[in-house]
């Protein structure tokens, strides 16, 4: 069956133009050229994963890419073509798992949708695994794979798929040091390449959401030279 991408884009020339690179790559999209109309179909329908514009007439991409997340765990990939919005997608507050600035070349849009959507299952097959462990409570940290819930103390922390991800991966091989290079290996299902600060960057801000203390992290410790591990 053919994976669904959800477009919402209002200028037609760049939603045309993805429409067809995706298609192409054998896709079924559904296009929307504003957020109300999107927002409707939202409700009703699970996508596989979903491209929203930022600056969108009516409902804008943030506020679409919120009511997503409130039902919904599917990668989603945000367009801007504002600098200032970049801030607010990696702070990954809205729930987004990646951007994209424009212009660009529809072909990185492309290779941006299948590395969002092979992570994506890949995390799916280990959350159907029969054996696997459901849930994890590491000194009041819980995380729980098939409720996608993370929560410290009883209060919920929203987590967007990628730090769940990362964070289930250390949680699982608890006491272990795990390289950045494993690490991005698993989560996002691609060959590590050299000096690679995304890892980092998301251990950065999944420290932040579970307000670990910048000296003496509690949960996520660095091993320096080595990687990380949660003790
Ligand atoms: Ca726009």
């Amino acid at each position: 069956m053919n994976q669904k991408v959800l477009l919402v884009e209002d200028e037609e020339d760049i939603s045309n133009l993805l429409e067809i690179y995706l298609k192409d790559q054998g896709y079924a999209v559904d296009t929307f050229h504003n957020g109300q109309d999107a927002l409707e179909r939202i409700k009703t329908t699970e996508y596989d994963l979903a491209i929203l514009d930022v600056m969108l007439p009516g409902i804008n991409g943030f506020e679409l890419c919120k009511k997503i997340r409130e039902q919904y765990f599917y990668p989603i990939i945000m367009l801007t073509a504002k600098i200032e919005d970049i801030d607010k997608i990696t702070g990954l507050t809205i729930g987004a798992d990646d951007y994209i600035t424009k212009p660009f070349n529809p072909l990185e849009v492309v290779a941006r949708v299948k590395t969002q959507l092979r992570r994506y299952k890949r995390y799916n097959e280990q959350a159907g695994s029969v054996k696997d462990v459901e849930e994890y409570d590491i000194r009041g940290l819980k995380i729980n794979k098939s409720t996608h819930r993370c929560s410290l103390f009883e209060e919920p922390i929203e987590l967007t798929p990628i730090e769940f991800s990362i964070l289930w991966y250390l949680s699982e091989n608890q006491g272990k040091v795990i390289s950045a290079e494993e690490l991005f290996e698993k989560v996002w299902g691609e060959k590590y390449i050299e000096n690679n600060n995304t890892v980092m960057a998301h251990i950065a801000r999944l420290r932040e959401k579970l307000k670990e203390p910048v000296k003496k992290p509690r949960f996520i410790k660095t091993v320096w030279g080595v990687g990380y591990k949660i003790e």
